[in-house]
């Protein structure tokens, strides 16, 4: 629940600089006299509003995928960012164990892997809850006695 709310609310920090932005190019182009009763030449007046609508809409892409990708690589529970990149697998050895990338919390919440290798299509980023670390340690210390 934290995690949707928190990719929520930075959703609605980027509609809200998003809107602002729009305002902005708004005031900037305010509605002019048409040319044939003495307004601005109609080509350049277009130009650089499309061309600032084009960085408008750019700017937006982009803050919606940095959003995208900051949260995919946040612990499901407390929201850290996700540390300790480890490779595993192979390369040449594809069918045997595909190379893939696996993020730790550093809190011991759980595990995301992240395949590198996209052969079948685009593959979805396994996040693997852990149970409470002390726990096991209590179990495996048990299991020596
Ligand atoms: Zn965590």
């Amino acid at each position: 629940m934290k995690y949707w709310s928190y990719l929520i609310a930075k959703g609605l920090v980027a509609i809200a600089i998003l809107s602002a932005l729009e305002r902005g190019i708004a005031w900037a182009f305010p509605p002019v006299k048409a040319f044939a009763e003495g307004g601005p030449n109609p080509v350049m007046r277009y130009f650089s509003y499309i061309s600032c609508m084009l960085v408008f809409s750019l700017i937006a892409c982009a803050l919606g995928w940095l959003i995208l990708w900051d949260q995919k690589y946040r612990c499901r529970t407390c929201l850290r960012k996700l540390r300790m990149p480890i490779q595993k697998g192979s390369w040449n050895h594809v069918l045997l164990g595909a190379p893939r990338t696996e993020y730790i919390c550093p809190y011991g919440h759980g595990t995301l892997m992240v395949a590198d290798l996209q052969i079948t299509g685009r593959q979805k980023a396994d996040w693997q809850p852990h149970q409470d670390m002390w726990k096991e340690l209590s179990s495996l210390e048990d299991l020596k006695k």
